[in-house]
């Protein structure tokens, strides 16, 4: 805490030269009441215990709106990440023999501590992460809803009886939990991509070693520190952070570790899946996509803008499910990209912490410069920009809402995800050819169309090979719905009633000899 304490002071007196500007009081205070808060953990936890690297070296947490530190944190590395494995192992042992109504009844009281702490952990977001505090709010309720949902789900894993094939014969199958989860998560979501998999591993019985991303720790550690203070006990959920791809190599060749949930990037998705190999380890992958945004000549105007709009700029464009391709049929194009652009107009851009703020920061100066060589690609093959196009006049990583018309499949910003607010405007035809735009492209997480024609809902629902389809509705996302990709999307599914297989072995039983006295 001693690390934390004298970072947060820094903002603290970082900022005094801009003191008599609202936004920078309110931040002042924010990072003070934090520091002093009960959550604010910044050593990794392994057993229980909140420990440095075992080297003492740290990395330093930026807020990307200012760049002033936030705290240092553990540089962890194999030999905290294998201390973490060994006791998420032993902890297995007693946790998995818990009732599930024990277990849920621990997760319950953890959601409870979350939402007592909605303020405290939204502010952490938005300090660490950079999206406005509104949506980081909206970020905690949605990431304790998956500690709620599986506290409630951890008492509803049912086995089965299987009709014998034999007279003399029993047949059943049990759901075991796997043992101990390695959980490796991404910092557009800093809490919400870790409740989504910790919420079901606890609930069946596993144990987890969590690994947040280096830009945002701080509220993974306060998440886990409510965890303790909710009684879940220690070794059951620990976090390490540090050197990636030591603490993930450590992670995929100990065989203690049954299991591996990942969300971020296709290209260390894959990495872990073939790593995953060598244990022949559970592996579930939460990729990145590329979400086509249809919008049919027969949509509602106003409800495809607003769709549109919250599709592609939640978190400033930096989702896996955010609008990618906004195409739009030729009829509506015009007025579509008119008024579409209007609404993109009005968002405001600034620190997540100042009132009335839509766009936050992008994470990182390699985010801004992916961006803006995508614009230039797309530019240089005849692309136009209609609104922004540049980075923002707040400096920093603030980049300017932006509209791209003209765009065509062959660019960068219709085949990779350019993870920002940036809105690449395609033209169709006919139903067919949007379909075929749609489907061209090796992800397949989200999709959205706007129509109010019912039967071109189902046709084109079907139609998408895509593993979430939104329609006419730009946000999908809850815990009682499944949630992932197909194709080179991900494997697997997290959150509703099938999100807790991820973490299930089935066995079966048989019993025989079944007429002996
Ligand atoms: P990333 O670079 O793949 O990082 C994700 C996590 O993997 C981080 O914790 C990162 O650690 C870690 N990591 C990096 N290299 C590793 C390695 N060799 N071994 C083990 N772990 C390693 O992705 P990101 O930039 O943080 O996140 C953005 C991506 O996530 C986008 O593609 C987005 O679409 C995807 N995403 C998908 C979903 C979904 O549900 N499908 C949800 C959210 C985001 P460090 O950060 O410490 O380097």
């Amino acid at each position: 805490m001693g690390v934390a304490r004298f970072a947060l002071c820094k903002i603290a007196s970082s900022t005094l030269p801009r003191m008599h500007h609202p936004s920078a009081l309110r931040k002042m205070s924010v990072a003070s009441d934090l520091k002093n808060s009960t959550i604010f953990r910044s050593q990794g936890l392994i057993g229980g215990q909140w420990v440095a690297a075992h080297d003492g070296k740290t990395l330093q947490v930026n807020n990307p709106s200012t760049g002033e530190i936030i705290a240092d944190v553990p540089f962890m590395g194999r030999r905290e990440t294998n201390d973490a494995i060994s006791s998420a192992y032993q902890a297995f042992n007693s946790w998995s023999k818990l009732t599930a109504t024990e277990r849920s009844k621990c997760l319950r009281k953890w959601y409870d501590l979350i939402m007592s702490h909605k303020e405290e952990l939204g502010q952490l977001i938005t300090l660490e992460q950079g999206k406005p505090l509104k949506e980081a709010l909206g970020e905690v309720s949605y990431g304790a809803s998956f500690i709620e949902f599986f506290a409630e789900e951890a008492k509803r894993v049912y086995g089965d009886i299987i009709p014998a094939t034999l007279a003399d014969r029993r047949l059943f199958v049990l759901k075991q939990p796997v043992g101990v989860v390695g959980a490796i998560t991404p910092w557009n979501f800093p809490l919400a991509m870790i409740t989504r998999k910790v919420g079901p591993a606890l609930a069946c019985g596993c144990t987890v070693v969590v690994k947040p991303s280096e830009l945002t720790p701080l509220t993974a550690l306060a998440a886990a520190e409510l965890a303790l203070q909710a009684g879940i006990p220690p070794g059951v959920l620990n976090v390490v952070m540090g050197n990636a791809s030591d603490i993930g190599d450590a992670l995929l060749e100990s065989p203690q570790v049954r299991k591996i949930t990942f969300t971020g990037s296709t290209a260390v998705g894959k990495k872990l899946m073939a790593g995953a190999a060598g244990t022949v380890k559970r592996i579930s992958l939460e990729l990145g996509g590329n979400a086509p945004c249809i919008v049919f000549d027969d949509a509602d105007l106003d409800v495809a803008v607003k769709g549109a709009l919250a599709a592609k700029f939640r978190n400033s464009g930096q989702t896996c499910v955010c609008a990618n391709r906004v195409i739009v049929q030729e009829g509506i194009y015009e007025k579509f990209a008119e008024a579409f652009s209007k609404a993109v107009q009005n968002l405001q851009v600034g620190d997540g912490f100042t009132e009335g703020v839509a766009q936050g920061p992008l994470i990182n100066e390699a985010a801004v410069q992916k961006v803006e060589s995508f614009l230039q690609d797309a530019l240089s093959k005849g692309a136009k920009v209609i609104l922004g196009g540049k980075r923002h006049s707040l400096g920093m990583t603030f980049y300017e809402p932006t509209v791209v018309t003209d765009v065509k499949s062959d660019m960068l910003l219709a085949r990779e995800e350019v993870f920002g607010p940036v809105a690449p405007l395609l033209r169709f035809k006919t139903e067919e050819e949007a379909i075929r735009i749609a489907n061209d492209t090796n992800a397949g997480l989200a999709a959205y169309i706007f129509t109010n024609n019912v039967q071109r809902t189902w046709r084109v629902s079907e139609a998408l090979e895509y593993g979430l389809v939104g329609v006419n509705e730009g946000i999908i996302s809850t815990e009682v719905a499944p949630f992932g990709g197909v194709k080179q999307s991900g494997l697997g599914r997290e959150g509703s009633k099938y999100g807790i297989d991820e973490y299930l072995e089935l066995k079966y039983v048989c019993l025989g000899d079944m007429n002996r006295e």
